[in-house]
């Protein structure tokens, strides 16, 4: 029998888009021997798209909500009734308009949500599927929002000791109330340049890199555009490094790769439009900075109960060699292009065995916690 896979794309965060194309490659890569692939869309407004309206929406690189959801008679029972309970989104069983000829009602056997940042990789997905009793690819509750939230995520590693550059956390009313107060009080603490982030998104959407006073305000105002909760932090002159963790409570590291940034950094447009930034796998560096970074990656995905998969992305100090953590990405871009599935390659593992591995990993989580 062909496992049924539900793959979600898209959501309702700034990573729209990314997902869309990471969604299409999972795809893509199903064995159709092995599995059923059923696409799920979520639009940005956040409503499920379902049935040819999700292959529409995979084909165009973009979820569009729909005046009339047609819901896939795939989606079974169990999450069909659950999510229209759940979720003003979803048409109640009752009133869904099948796409398909096939009218029995099979459930999904397991998940796999292909969605990055906020209302997808934070956490909140994961515990809508804990809820519903579907086993799903990648870190549940707890490590997706500590993860997506850059603000927890460095406490977190300070309690471990991990290395991390400087930083400062800012509410957005506090940004706000007094502007000036806050401006001042990061020019103390860190000085420039410095990165003013959102503190929950990805794929560096509302990120700038702040080289003098005057452009810290618009700064700041567009991160405040993104998140309530800011985080400002010192910005260092870095080789960045990524590295790719694989595996539940014994995960295992890929060799690390390096970006080269087309731009002045790692931006969005680096990463996804002007297609000059450059990834070099394995990256170059000494043994004992590789053995570091290995070493703070699995120590890292650890403390922070990482499952399934997690990319972790590291800065070298270009004049100091010095290895800095940076973040724990807990559902990395996942394209044909991407680094995640390119660092597995080059450790020897393909896309489509990458994708076996995490089902597997997703569906002993499940019995483990049962
Ligand atoms: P991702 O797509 O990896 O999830 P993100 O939106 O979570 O990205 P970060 O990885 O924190 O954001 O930062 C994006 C990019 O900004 C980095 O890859 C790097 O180019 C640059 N950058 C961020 N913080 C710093 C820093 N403190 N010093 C130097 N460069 C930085
Ligand atoms: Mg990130
Ligand atoms: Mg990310
Ligand atoms: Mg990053």
């Amino acid at each position: 029998k062909r496992l049924r896979v539900g793959v979600l794309f898209g959501g309702k965060s700034g990573e729209h888009e990314v997902s869309v194309m990471s969604g299409r490659s999972m795809i893509q890569s199903l064995d159709p021997c092995k599995y059923e692939a059923i696409p799920i869309g979520i639009s940005k407004e956040g409503k499920f798209v379902l049935g040819e309206a999700a292959q529409t929406a995979l084909q165009r690189g973009l979820v569009e909500s729909l005046p009339s959801h047609t819901v896939h008679p795939g989606l079974g029972e169990e999450m069909g009734e659950a999510w229209s309970h759940l979720s003003p989104n979803v048409t109640p069983a009752h009133h869904v308009k099948y796409t398909t000829e096939n009218h029995d009602t099979p459930k999904v056997d397991v998940i796999i949500p292909v969605l990055h940042g906020s209302y997808g990789e934070d956490g909140t997905m994961q515990g809508m599927l804990e809820m519903l009793g579907i086993p799903y690819v990648g870190s549940g509750v707890l490590a997706s929002a500590l993860c997506m939230d850059k603000i927890a995520m460095k406490q977190l590693f300070s309690a471990h000791g991990f290395p991390q550059v400087k930083y400062m956390s800012v509410l957005r009313s506090e940004w706000e109330n007094d502007s000036q107060v806050v401006e001042r009080r990061i020019e103390e603490t860190l000085g420039y340049p410095c990165f003013v982030k959102p503190a929950n998104l990805g794929s560096s959407v509302g990120i700038s890199k702040v080289t003098e006073r005057n452009r810290l305000h618009e700064a700041m105002q567009l991160a405040a555009r993104y998140d309530r909760r800011l985080i400002i932090e010192q910005g260092l002159q870095v080789r960045e490094i990524e590295i790719a963790v694989l595996g539940n409570d014994n995960p295992q590291t890929s060799v690390p790769g390096e970006v080269i940034p087309a731009g002045e950094f790692y931006d969005y447009n680096a990463k996804y439009i002007s297609g000059e930034s450059e990834l070099l796998i394995p990256a170059p560096m000494s043994d004992a900075q590789r053995q570091e970074v290995q070493e703070i990656a699995i120590a890292a995905y650890r403390a922070a109960d990482c499952a399934g998969l997690a990319r972790i992305d590291f800065f070298i100090e270009k004049n100091t060699g010095k290895v800095y953590l940076n973040e724990i990405n807990t559902m990395p871009g996942f394209t044909q292009y991407s680094m995640y599935p390119k660092l597995w390659e080059a450790t020897g593992m393909g896309y489509a065995e990458l994708v076996d591995r995490l089902i597997q990993l997703a569906l002993e989580r499940f019995e483990e916690q049962k």
